[in-house]
C-alpha cells in the first residue's frame, strides 16, 4: 500500500481547526487533526512534511515520524511543524487500524481498561455556559455535572485576577475572590466532585506559591500551569511548596521536553496534548516515560472533535492514565457537525471507541461548507535531512574516501 495524497480541510468558523486526510492507493483514508493556527499548519503539511511521505508505505509510522521530526528539529522543533507531524501521525495510525480491522489501542498493546473517568473543563458554547456559571453559582454547575455522572471538573479561577498585574503580584482580595467557586462547591456537594484549576501560565513563582497554598484547605485535584513550563526547577520549587499536585503541561512538545519535568519531579501529573506534542506515537512514549517514574498522565483536550478519539486509544492502552479531559460545551455544542459517531462519553466515562482505526470519520458534508478551505498534495519529494536510507549521499569521490577509510580500519 502506498500513500497517494495528503488533503487538508479547515473552516472559517473555527480558524484554529484543521483536519488532515491521508489517502492511499488501497482506498483506505486516515483521519488526523490538530488545532491552532490552522493555515500555518496547512503550509507546513503541504510545503514540507506531506510530500516526504507521499509514495511511501503508510504502515511505517515510526520511520515516518523520525523522518519528519528530524526535518523539524533542524530548525528547532515545536510549533506548527510538530502540530503537523501530530496530525499526520494520527492519520497513519487510523490507516493501520483500518487495514488491521482493529481499534488503534489493540495495536498499542491491547486494552488495559474499556473506559476512563472524565472531568469536565468548564467551557462556553451554545446553551452550555459552565465557564460563566462557575462564577455565578459553582454549586449548581457541580450538581449538574454529578447528575450526568461526571465526578471531576476544572475551572480557571485566577485568569481574571492576573490581568491587573500581569501575574506579577496577587492581591489578597483577588485571591479571596478566586477561592469562591471551589468553596461553594465544597459547601454544596462536599467531596463528591474533584476540582482542578488551570491558570494558563499567567503567574510568577511567588504568586503561584501563594495561590497554591491558599487553595489547600479545599483539596484541589491539581493546579495546572500556575507557571509557564519554561523552567523545571521553578516548577519543582512550586511543587515542594504545596501538597496539591502540580500538573504539567499541554504546551510541552515531545518526549524531550516532558523528560525534564518528569525526571526532576516537577510534574506530579503529566498532561500531554496529543495534537501538539507529536501524535499518538509520541504520547505513547511519554506515557511509558512517566510510568517509569510512577507518575500518571491526564491527556489534554478542548481542541477539535477527533482528539478525544485519539486520546481514547492512549487511555485504553496505557496503564498510567489518571483521568481524561472533556469539555461538554464543545462536545455537545458542535463536534457532531464534523464527525460521526459522537464522542463516546457516557455516565462520566470515555468509553473505548468501537470502530477500527481511530474510531471516527469526518462527515462528508464538511467538504461542502462554504467556509471550507481544501488543499491537496500528491507529488512526492525526497528528504535530505534524515539519517535513514533516503539520506542524500555525498559526491562519489568523497564516498570513495569514506569507503577506503572504513576498509583500512577493518584491515587494521
Ligand atoms: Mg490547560
Amino acid at each position: 500500500m502506498k500513500i497517494t495524497q495528503i488533503e487538508t480541510i479547515r473552516v472559517g468558523e473555527f480558524p484554529d481547526l484543521i483536519f488532515v486526510l491521508v489517502h492511499t492507493d488501497g482506498g483506505v483514508v486516515g483521519l488526523g487533526e490538530t488545532w491552532y493556527a490552522a493555515s500555518t499548519v496547512e503550509a507546513a503539511i503541504h510545503d514540507h512534511f506531506g510530500p516526504l511521505i507521499i509514495g511511501r508505505d503508510p504502515a511505517e509510522i515510526e520511520g515516518h515520524w523520525q523522518t519528519l521530526f528530524k526535518l523539524s528539529d533542524h530548525a528547532g522543533f515545536g510549533g506548527a511543524e510538530t502540530r503537523a507531524i501530530s496530525a499526520l501521525d494520527m492519520a497513519l495510525w487510523d490507516i493501520k487500524g483500518k487495514v488491521s480491522r482493529l481499534p488503534v489501542y489493540e495495536l498499542l498493546g491491547g486494552a488495559v481498561r474499556t473506559k476512563i473517568r472524565v472531568y469536565n473543563t468548564c467551557g462556553v458554547y451554545g446553551e452550555i455556559d459552565d465557564g460563566w456559571a462557575i462564577y455565578r453559582d459553582a454549586g449548581e454547575v457541580a450538581k449538574s455535572l454529578l447528575d450526568e455522572g461526571i465526578t471531576g471538573m476544572k475551572h480557571s479561577p485566577t485568569d481574571y485576577i492576573a490581568r491587573d498585574t500581569d501575574g506579577q503580584f496577587v492581591h489578597p482580595e483577588d485571591l479571596e475572590w478566586s477561592l469562591g467557586p471551589i468553596r461553594r462547591i465544597r459547601e454544596v456537594v462536599g467531596d463528591e466532585i474533584s476540582v482542578a484549576t488551570d491558570a494558563h501560565a499567567k503567574w510568577n513563582l511567588p504568586s503561584a506559591i501563594r495561590i497554591a497554598q491558599a487553595f489547600e484547605p479545599y483539596d484541589p485535584m491539581w493546579h495546572e500551569e500556575l507557571l509557564s513550563p519554561f523552567n523545571e526547577v521553578a516548577h519543582l520549587r512550586l511543587q515542594e511548596s504545596t501538597k496539591t499536585p502540580i500538573a504539567v503541561a499541554e504546551r510541552l512538545v515531545s518526549r524531550y521536553e516532558h523528560r525534564r519535568f518528569i525526571e526532576s519531579g516537577a510534574a506530579r501529573i503529566v498532561m500531554p496534548d496529543l495534537e501538539w506534542t507529536g501524535g499518538i506515537s509520541e504520547v505513547h512514549k511519554i506515557a511509558i516515560l512517566a510510568s517509569a517514574h510512577q507518575v500518571p498522565i491526564a491527556p489534554h483536550d478542548c481542541l477539535g472533535p477527533v482528539n478525544m478519539f485519539a486520546c481514547a486509544q492512549i487511555c485504553m492502552s496505557s496503564q498510567n492514565v489518571m483521568v481524561m479531559e472533556y469539555n461538554r460545551a464543545m462536545a455537545k455544542g458542535w463536534y457532531g457537525r464534523f464527525i460521526t459517531p459522537d464522542v463516546p462519553v457516557r455516565d462520566g466515562f470515555l468509553h473505548a471507541p468501537e470502530a477500527a482505526g481511530i474510531g471516527c470519520e469526518l462527515r462528508p458534508e464538511v467538504r461542502d461548507r462554504p467556509d471550507a478551505v481544501i488543499r491537496v498534495s500528491d507529488e512526492p519529494r525526497e528528504a535530505w535531512l534524515t539519517s535513514r536510507k533516503r539520506y542524500t549521499y555525498p559526491p562519489p569521490d568523497i564516498q570513495e574516501m569514506l569507503d577506503a577509510r572504513r576498509k583500512g580500519a577493518r584491515d587494521d
